[in-house]
C-alpha cells in the first residue's frame, strides 16, 4: 500500500484553484492505493459524502468519519479514480449561510463502468489543512453507452436499422407504434416528471413508450384553473435538456406550460401513446418482464412487454376526500380541489374551502376575484412565505438570471445532503419571516394560523415529513389578513342541504364548498392500477431513510421492474437522469437488481454494498 502525499496546508492567500486541485489529486491517490489513513486526512471528522450509484448504485449519504471510510473501501471497489477539476469551471470561495466559508469545486472523475462529476466543498480545519465538508459523487453515464447528445448525437436519423427508404417522419411514426418490437420500459403519466425520465431514457438508448391517460399531453395543466401560473420562477422550472426562451415570464402561465410539454415530447422525439388506459398486468418475477394490457384512444388493446413500468402520476392520482354525513344532500357544488377549474360566478356567491394549504389558498383567492364571498376552513396551522422573499432567499444562490447553468445549479443543490439542507433551511425559514413579520401579523390579527414548520424547517420539512400544510403566498395571504376571505377554525361534522355543521356547532350556508385536502400516496395509485400484491412489496415512499436519502423515490421500489418518478420540476429534472441511468445499467447487465442487492430499503442503517462491474458476467 503506497502512502498519499500530505494534504495541502493552508495558504493564507488562498488560491482556490490549486488547493482543489491538489485535494482531488490526493483523493485519487488515496482511492487508487485504498489507503484509509489518507482518507481520513482529506475529510472533517464530521464530514459528508452523498453518492449517487457510482458507488453503490444507490443513493447514499455518510457522515462521519467511520461511515466516510467504509464507503471510500467501496468506492475503490467500484473504481473511482481520476478525479480531476472540471474544465472551464473555476473553484469558487463560498459563503452560503449559515455554513463555513469553503472552496466549492466541480471535478470530473471515472468508475470501473462509467463517467461521473461531482462537488466537493473543503473548509479550513483546525489543523489548518483545506478538508471535503461535503463530497458529492455522481455517476452520469456507462463507459461505451453514453447519453446521445454532444458529442455522442447522432450524424443522422434515421440511423442504420431503420427500414430502407424511412425518412425521420417515417421512422418516429414506426418507431412510436411499437408495431414491430417492444417497449424496454414504459412510462405511465406525461407531465414533466414522466416526460423528464422518458427523454433521459431515450438519450440512452432505451426504448420508451409513455402511456397517458388524458387526450393530450400537456391537459394536466390545461385542465386546472383559469388563472394559474406556475409558482416557481423560471430559472428552476427548466425541463432537462431544453431550456425554456429567454424570452418566457418569470413565472410561466398554464397553458403556456401545457403547450411546452407536447412541443417537448416531439422536439426530444419520444413515443407517447395519449388516449391510453392500463387494462390489465402482471409482473413475472423469474423473467423479469410485465404483461401489460392498455386500450388505446381508438379503441384498439394492445399487449405489451416491457422489462420497466414508471408510475409518473403525480402527486395528484387519489384525491384524499373526508367523507361526512349530509354529503349526498348538499344541494351547492361540491368538489375537490382538483376538480375545480375556476370561478365563473354570479356575484355574492357563497364558496367554502375546506384546506388551508396551497391549492386551498390559490382557489381561495381565485374565487374571490371572481366576486364570491369566501371562507376559508383552516384545521391546524399553516407555514405560509411570500413568493417575494421567500423564492429568492431559498433559489437565490442556485437559480436567478444569470445564475449557473442548470446542470451545475442541480449538482450544487444536491451537493447539500438532506440533513444538511434541512439546518439550512431552519435558518433561512427563520430569515424568511423576519422580511415576512409584517404579513404575518396581519395574518396572526385575522385568527389564521402560522408556523414555522416541522421543527423550524419550514415548507421543506412539511414536503418531507408532513403532513401539515404549507402555502407559498402569492396573494391569498394579504386578502386573509385585510378579511376579504374570511378564515373559520374548525373540523367539519356534517353537511346539510345548504352548508355546512362544524363540531363547535357553528354552522355556515354556502353555494360551493372545495375540499384542498390533498392527495393519497402514489403508492395507492400503484395499488390501483397495479394491484394490491406490487402495493404490499413497494417501500413506504417519500420521507427520509435513518441516512438521509428520500425513501423509494427515483430508485429501488421494492418491487423488481417498478419505479416512482415524481417531484416538481426541478427534482424531476435532476433525478430523472438517475433513474434513467439505473434502468439502462440493468438493462445492460451491468447492476444486478436492486430489489434483491439493496442495502437501502427505508429505514435501513449504513450497510453498505459495493458497485461492481461484474453485473455483465453474472447475467
Ligand atoms: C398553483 C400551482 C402552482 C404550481 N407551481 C409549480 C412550479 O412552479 N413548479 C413545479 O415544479 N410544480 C409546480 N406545481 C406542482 C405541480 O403541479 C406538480 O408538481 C406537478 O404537476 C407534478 O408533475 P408530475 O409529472 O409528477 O405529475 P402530473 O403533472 O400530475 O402528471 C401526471 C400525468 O399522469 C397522467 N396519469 C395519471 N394517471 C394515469 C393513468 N392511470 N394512466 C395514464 N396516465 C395517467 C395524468 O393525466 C398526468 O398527465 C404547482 C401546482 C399548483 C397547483
Amino acid at each position: 500500500m503506497t502512502t498519499v502525499d500530505e494534504p495541502t496546508p493552508v495558504v493564507p492567500t488562498g488560491d482556490a484553484t490549486s488547493i482543489a486541485g491538489q485535494w482531488l489529486r490526493d483523493f485519487t491517490r488515496a482511492m487508487d492505493s485504498v489507503d484509509l489513513g489518507a482518507v481520513e486526512l482529506l475529510f472533517l471528522s464530521d464530514g459528508w459524502w452523498r453518492d449517487l450509484l457510482s458507488v453503490t448504485w444507490d443513493f447514499r449519504t455518510l457522515h462521519g468519519m467511520e461511515a466516510i471510510q467504509e464507503i471510500a473501501k467501496c468506492g475503490t471497489d467500484a473504481g473511482l479514480t481520476k478525479f480531476a477539476l472540471t474544465k472551464g469551471k473555476t473553484p469558487q470561495v463560498v459563503s452560503r449561510d449559515p455554513s463555513p466559508e469553503s472552496i466549492e469545486a466541480f471535478f470530473d472523475f471515472e468508475t470501473r463502468v462509467g463517467q461521473g462529476r461531482g462537488v466537493v466543498r473543503l473548509t479550513l480545519d483546525v489543523d489548518g489543512m483545506w478538508k471535503a465538508w461535503t463530497l458529492l459523487t455522481t455517476l452520469q453515464d456507462l463507459h461505451g453507452h453514453e447519453q446521445a447528445r454532444r458529442t455522442h448525437r447522432p450524424a443522422h436519423v434515421p440511423e442504420n436499422g431503420a427500414s430502407p427508404g424511412d425518412n425521420w417522419s417515417d421512422w418516429r411514426q414506426r418507431a412510436s407504434e411499437f408495431t414491430q418490437s417492444e417497449p424496454q420500459v414504459v412510462v405511465v403519466g406525461s407531465g414533466h416528471g414522466g416526460l423528464a425520465v422518458a427523454a433521459n431514457l431515450s438519450l440512452f438508448g432505451i426504448d420508451t413508450l409513455i402511456i397517458e391517460q388524458n387526450a393530450r399531453i400537456g391537459d394536466n395543466w390545461r385542465m386546472r384553473y383559469h388563472s394559474l401560473v406556475l409558482h416557481d420562477p423560471i430559472w428552476a422550472d427548466h425541463l432537462p435538456y431544453l431550456p425554456f426562451p429567454e424570452s418566457w415570464p418569470v413565472h410561466t402561465p398554464k397553458d403556456k406550460l401545457a403547450d411546452w410539454l407536447e412541443l417537448y415530447a416531439v422536439a426530444m422525439d419520444l413515443n407517447f401513446w395519449t388516449g391510453t388506459q392500463i387494462l390489465d398486468s402482471s409482473y413475472d418475477d423469474a423473467r423479469n418482464v410485465w404483461t401489460l394490457q392498455v386500450r388505446r384512444s381508438d379503441g384498439t388493446v394492445r399487449t405489451l412487454h416491457p422489462a420497466h413500468v414508471v408510475l409518473a402520476t403525480g402527486v395528484h392520482g387519489e384525491t384524499q376526500v373526508p367523507q361526512f354525513e349530509g354529503m349526498k344532500n348538499f344541494g351547492g357544488r361540491l368538489l375537490h380541489s382538483s376538480e375545480y377549474t375556476g370561478g365563473d360566478l354570479s356575484p355574492g356567491t357563497r364558496a367554502i374551502v375546506v384546506g388551508a394549504g396551497n391549492s386551498g389558498h390559490d382557489i381561495a383567492e381565485d374565487l374571490h376575484r371572481s366576486g364570491a364571498d369566501v371562507t376559508l376552513i383552516q384545521r391546524s396551522s399553516t407555514y405560509v412565505m411570500t413568493q417575494k422573499n421567500g423564492l429568492p432567499t431559498l433559489f437565490g444562490s442556485l437559480f436567478y438570471e444569470g445564475g449557473p447553468p442548470v446542470e451545475d445549479a442541480d449538482l450544487l443543490g444536491a451537493s447539500f445532503p438532506y440533513s444538511l439542507a434541512l439546518e439550512r433551511a431552519v435558518h433561512q425559514t427563520r430569515v424568511i419571516a423576519d422580511m415576512d413579520r409584517d404579513l404575518l401579523e396581519g395574518l396572526k390579527r385575522a385568527g389564521f394560523r402560522t408556523d414555522l414548520g416541522i421543527n423550524g424547517g419550514g415548507g421543506l420539512s412539511k414536503i418531507l415529513f408532513g403532513p401539515g400544510s404549507y402555502y407559498l403566498d402569492v396573494g391569498c395571504s394579504q386578502l386573509i389578513a385585510d378579511g376579504k376571505v374570511k378564515v373559520a377554525h374548525a373540523s367539519v361534522e356534517r353537511l346539510t342541504e345548504t352548508g355546512i355543521i362544524f363540531d363547535d356547532g357553528t354552522r355556515l350556508d354556502a353555494d360551493i364548498v372545495v375540499f384542498a385536502t390533498g392527495y393519497k400516496s402514489m403508492r395507492e395509485t400503484a395499488r390501483r392500477l397495479f394491484g394490491d400484491e406490487l402495493a404490499d412489496r413497494c417501500d413506504p415512499l417519500w420521507g427520509l431513510n435513518s441516512e438521509g436519502e428520500i425513501n423509494s423515490m427515483w430508485r429501488n421500489s421494492g418491487h423488481p421492474g417498478f419505479w416512482f418518478m415524481g417531484g416538481p420540476l426541478y427534482i424531476a429534472r435532476f433525478y430523472s437522469r438517475y433513474l434513467a441511468l439505473q434502468i439502462q445499467a440493468l438493462e445492460r447487465g451491468i447492476f444486478i437488481h436492486p430489489a434483491v442487492s439493496s442495502a437501502s430499503r427505508s429505514g435501513s442503517g449504513t450497510e453498505l454494498v459495493g458497485q461492481s462491474s461484474k453485473g455483465a458476467e453474472l447475467n
